[in-house]
């Protein structure tokens, strides 16, 4: 199967994606392999005629959003995030008629029409410096409200968080925290800026996916005890042999990111179905806040 896949990839000029959430073989096949922003920026990037997105939804939208002219297809066709789904567009308007001198900020777990409704978006390694980028006081911040008072926390503009979550961090808990420094005491504990605000009292660091990754590879720490989606331990324990990785939770699974195998890859392939695509008008406007977001430093 496997040689099946190189081969159609040279033959329909595709570029395979996956996140790091995903499961390992699926990472082992792909060119790149990322956060959905990092991913994106890589398509775009590339002279490829087909993205083959091994993730959830939003991130093939922004993907087509930011490459129009490619075809990208989502090898399993339902794979959604739910808290990107937290908000529509038309709560989002209403939010904004409520607060008219806010700017709207979204992470990019978000749908389009959410992203062209916005000012600008965010994802969980940027937040904090582009909602500083901005001249409001006021920032409306959607859809994942943990990360909103995240960001909250580290910035003095008034942050009014929509209350969308992600279901894989919001339900981790300080026991398990607790829990798992008495197990392994000698380990860094490194969360994601999604958990709850106590479970990122009670870690080290609070990082983006692509963050954990780079402090795994530069701290003397050679245990870690890891507040993300299991998915990224495979990632993290390739780059680095040497050291050792625990979950936070053995049960933080995001069953979209599981839903694509090596099957669905050659499929999508073979048939380059199902494609994603988003409508001229929501693709120009959604690019907008993501070009805004590319420009901060
Ligand atoms: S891990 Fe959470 S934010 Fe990421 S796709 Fe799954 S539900 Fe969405």
């Amino acid at each position: 199967m496997i040689e099946e896949i190189r081969a159609l990839k040279e033959e329909k000029n595709a570029v395979i994606l996956a996140h790091n959430y995903q499961i390992g073989p699926v990472q082992d096949i792909a060119d790149y392999v990322g956060d959905s922003l990092e991913l994106s920026r890589a398509a775009a990037a590339t002279d490829c005629d087909v993205i083959i997105f091994c993730g959830v939804d939003f991130m093939a939208e922004t993907a087509s959003i930011l490459s129009p002219q490619k075809t990208v297809v989502l090898p399993a066709s339902g794979a959604c995030c739910p808290m990107a789904h937290m908000i529509t567009a038309d709560q989002l308007r209403e939010v904004k008629a409520a607060y008219p001198d806010a700017a709207a900020v979204c992470y990019v777990n978000s749908t389009a029409e959410v992203k062209a409704e916005s000012d600008i978006c965010c994802t969980s390694a940027n937040g904090v410096a582009v909602v500083n980028s901005l001249d409001q006081r006021q920032i409306i911040f959607v859809p994942d409200g943990n990360l909103g008072k995240y960001v909250a926390r580290h910035t003095k503009k008034e942050i009014i968080p929509w209350t969308g979550y992600c279901y894989v961090h919001d339900r981790y808990t300080p026991d398990e925290v607790r829990e798992a420094r008495r197990l392994h005491p000698k380990a860094e504990v490194l969360v994601h800026p999604e958990c709850r605000p106590e479970v990122i009292d009670l870690a080290d660091y609070a990082y983006s996916t692509s963050g954990m990754g780079k402090h795994a590879q530069k701290s003397i720490a050679s245990e870690f005890i890891i507040g993300t989606e299991v998915g990224m331990l495979y990632r993290l324990k390739k780059e680095n042999p040497d050291k050792k990785f625990y979950p936070l939770s053995e049960k933080a699974i995001c069953e979209n990111m599981k839903k694509t195998d090596l099957g669905k890859v050659l499929l999508a392939l073979q048939t380059l179905e199902p494609q994603v695509k988003v409508s001229q008008e929501i693709s120009n406007k959604a690019r907008r806040s993501i070009e805004r977001m590319l420009a901060v430093k």
